[in-house]
C-alpha cells in the first residue's frame, strides 16, 4: 500500500496517519522528520539541505525528492508506506512518480482529507495547550473541566500566538491555494480519494479504510 496523505492543518491528519500505519503495517514517512534525521546524522544530502535552511531558502525540489527517494529505498518500505508533507507541488509529485518508477512502483492511492475553512479556523482559534505538559484541548469541542486549567496535571492553559483568527485564515487559505493544483493531479490520475474530515474521527478513519479497499 503506497500512500499520500493530504489535508489542511488542522484535518486531524496525525491521529489518521497513525491509524493507517498500524493497520497496514506500512512505515509513516513524514518529510519533516527524514530531514531532521539527514542533517543530524550528516548525510550528503542532510548537508546540502542545511545549507538552504540556514539561509532560510526553501530547499530546492532535486533536493527533497532525492532524500524522499533514499527513504523510499529503504527496506522497510518494501511493502508501501504513508508519505505526509510530501509532494508538495505537482513537480514534486512528477518526480515522486518517476522515482517510483524506476522502482517498478506507484503510488495506489491519495487521500485527502477535506474540511470546511470556516471549521477549520474554529477549530484552531478555540485550541488551548498546556503550559507544563502540552496536552491539548478546545474551548468547545474538548474544554477542561475548570476553566484555563489543565484536568491531567494543574498547569495553566494558553493559546498559541499564531493561532489567532487572522493568522490561521491566512495559513489556511495559503495551503488550500497551494494544494489544489495537486489534487488536481492525483484526481487525473484516477487515485485521488476525498474524504470528509468533519466526521467523528473514527468515522473518519472508517471512510479512509473502506476507500482503501482493504
Ligand atoms: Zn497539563
Amino acid at each position: 500500500m503506497r500512500l499520500i496523505l493530504l489535508g489542511p492543518p488542522g484535518a486531524g491528519k496525525g491521529t489518521q496517519a497513525a491509524g493507517i500505519v498500524e493497520r497496514y503495517n506500512i512505515p509513516h514517512i513524514s518529510t519533516g522528520d527524514i530531514f531532521r534525521k539527514n542533517i543530524q546524522e550528516g548525510t550528503t544530502l542532510g548537508k546540502k539541505a542545511k545549507e538552504y535552511m540556514d539561509q532560510g531558502l526553501l530547499v530546492p525540489d532535486d533536493v527533497v525528492v532525492a532524500i524522499v527517494e533514499e527513504r523510499l529505498k529503504e527496506a522497510d518500505c518494501a511493502k508501501g508506506f504513508l508519505l505526509d508533507g510530501f509532494p508538495r507541488t505537482v513537480k514534486q509529485a512528477e518526480a515522486l512518480d518517476e522515482a517510483l518508477a524506476g522502482m517498478n512502483a506507484s503510488l495506489d492511492k491519495a487521500i485527502n482529507v477535506t474540511v470546511d475553512k470556516n471549521v477549520l479556523i474554529e477549530r484552531a482559534v478555540g485550541r488551548r495547550i498546556c503550559k507544563a505538559c502540552g496536552a491539548t484541548y478546545h474551548i468547545k469541542f474538548h474544554p477542561p473541566s475548570k476553566d484555563g486549567i489543565c484536568d491531567k496535571c494543574g498547569g495553566s492553559l494558553y493559546q498559541r500566538a499564531d493561532d489567532n483568527e487572522e493568522t490561521v485564515t491566512k495559513r489556511i487559505e495559503v495551503y488550500l491555494k497551494e494544494t489544489q493544483p495537486l489534487i488536481d493531479y492525483y484526481k487525473q490520475r484516477n487515485i485521488l480519494v476525498t474524504i470528509d474530515g468533519e466526521q467523528d474521527i473514527s468515522k473518519v478513519f472508517e471512510d479512509i479504510v473502506a476507500a482503501l479497499g482493504a
